[in-house]
């Protein structure tokens, strides 16, 4: 069986489920953190989503702090994006023409954020590439540097440095990706303005961009110290070289534009993905017309895509970003601090050695009692204790990311039976972790 016995799943439809998958698919999903390997278990495959619930094949439901790993602001299968897809889907579903739904929803991103033009793409993958490879067309340079634990998807210049320790050595972090590849990334510690103050002194010349992560996310939540994006703007300016913020976590999240809204900064090139999707494919990158106009057909830069700008995953996410308003925001807000608070002091009265960490309304919490500020600090978690959490809460109707170095996501969608569903489960999952 598909089950790996210390945890086992009670859950014979997605067992069953599971052995299939495995057999035709590698790993048995279609994306690697999905499949619990982190965790143990078997992953549950679920079937239903509504509002703040997740209904499994087993016929299970759980609260979702995970929301398709962010982009459900709104919960799942909210009538007016559910109806906004359904109109579309109607006129027909992708006609590789301009199309009325892009230019809304380019609009809304341009009203909303920073950028002055911006490109439509499918995923944030897309969009990190696509603006590294207008980075160094714009500048003529070929060297980024990145942060060692900040994921920008998994294209192989970003994914040269998405943690391991070879990554370090400028060595590929995954079999595939050539040397030249990475050879052209520097991976710096997170929050260590001295280490790019030292590799611009050192490859100044060399180097297109700068990328991070708006707020990092994805080595659990650490939001940047004060300044750091800014200042990250400020030496790439000096040296001649532009600063990308991946806002595809934060984007249309945190605040209406995302981390711009709490820490602005001068960056050159902004990506997005995930809330402006609302649930569909659907990704963005955008900054200064100047840069923008390099990318063809206005400019040389290449970059294309069959279904940028399809006609459902622009209805969603225009449907979406027009419920977004600032009462939506502060709801996201108070929910998460709510989460967070219930979370944290669960597991204080349990005597859990744990630390909760926001940026904005986005939050983890690390099984840890060390100050969390990059990679290797991220790294001090008692992974264990998580486990034996993410199972209690799992099996008491709490789907929690299932690795203990992911942001947790509210919905507003989350209401007092959900909260209280969660409240309940947790004396009993802190206590499994002590
Ligand atoms: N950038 C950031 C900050 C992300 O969190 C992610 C995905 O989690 C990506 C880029 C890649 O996006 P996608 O999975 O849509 O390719």
């Amino acid at each position: 069986s598909a089950g790996t016995g210390r945890y086992p799943a009670d859950a014979p439809a997605s067992e069953a489920l599971f052995d299939r998958a495995l057999a035709i698919v590698p790993g048995g999903v279609n994306s690697p953190v999905r499949a619990f390997r982190a965790v143990g278990g078997t992953p549950r495959f679920m079937v239903r989503g509504e509002g703040p619930w997740l209904y499994d094949a087993d016929g299970r439901r759980y609260v979702d702090l995970v929301c398709s790993w962010g982009p459900l602001i709104l919960g799942h299968a909210h009538p007016e994006v559910v109806e906004a897809v359904r109109e579309a889907a109607t006129l027909g579903t992708s006609f590789g023409t301009p199309t009325p739904g892009e230019v809304e929803l380019a609009a809304e991103i341009v009203d909303r954020t920073p950028v002055e033009q911006v490109r439509l793409v499918n995923s944030g993958t897309e969009a990190t590439m696509s603006a590294i490879r207008l980075a160094r067309g714009f500048t003529g340079r070929s060297k980024i540097i990145k942060f060692a634990g900040c994921y920008h998807g998994h294209s192989d210049g970003l994914l040269a440095a998405a943690g391991s320790g070879v990554a370090t050595l400028g060595l590929p972090d995954s079999p595939g990706v050539t040397g030249a590849a990475a050879g052209d990334t520097i991976v710096l510690p997170y929050n260590d303005l001295t280490a790019v103050e030292a590799a611009f002194a050192a490859q100044g010349p060399d180097i297109a961009a700068v990328i991070t992560e708006a707020a990092a996310g994805n080595m659990g939540v650490v939001a940047p110290r004060d300044g750091f994006n800014s200042r990250l703007a400020a030496l790439a300016h000096t040296h001649g070289a532009l600063l990308i913020v991946d806002e595809v976590m934060t984007g249309f999240r945190v605040s209406r534009s995302g981390w711009h809204g709490i820490d602005p900064s001068d960056a050159d090139l902004w990506t997005y993905g995930k809330v402006m999707g609302g649930g569909l494919p659907a990704a963005a990158f955008g900054g200064r017309a100047e840069i923008m106009s390099r990318l063809a057909p206005a400019g040389p830069v290449y970059q294309a895509g069959t279904l940028s700008g399809n006609p459902l995953a622009c209805a969603a996410g225009l449907a979406t970003l027009r419920l977004a308003d600032d009462a939506l925001y502060r709801r996201l807000d108070d929910t998460a601090a709510v989460v967070g608070r219930l979370a944290a002091d669960a597991l204080a009265a349990a005597g859990v050695p744990h630390r909760l960490s926001y940026a904005g309304s986005m939050f983890s919490i690390f099984f840890t009692d060390a100050d969390v500020v990059d990679y290797d600090s991220a790294r001090t978690q008692q992974v264990p204790a998580f486990k034996a959490f993410f199972h209690a809460m799992l099996a008491a109707g709490v789907y929690l990311p299932p690795s203990a170095f992911e942001a947790w996501f509210v919905s507003a969608a989350l209401d007092d039976a959900a909260l209280e569903h969660i409240a309940a489960a947790l004396p009993d999952a802190a206590t499994a972790a002590a």
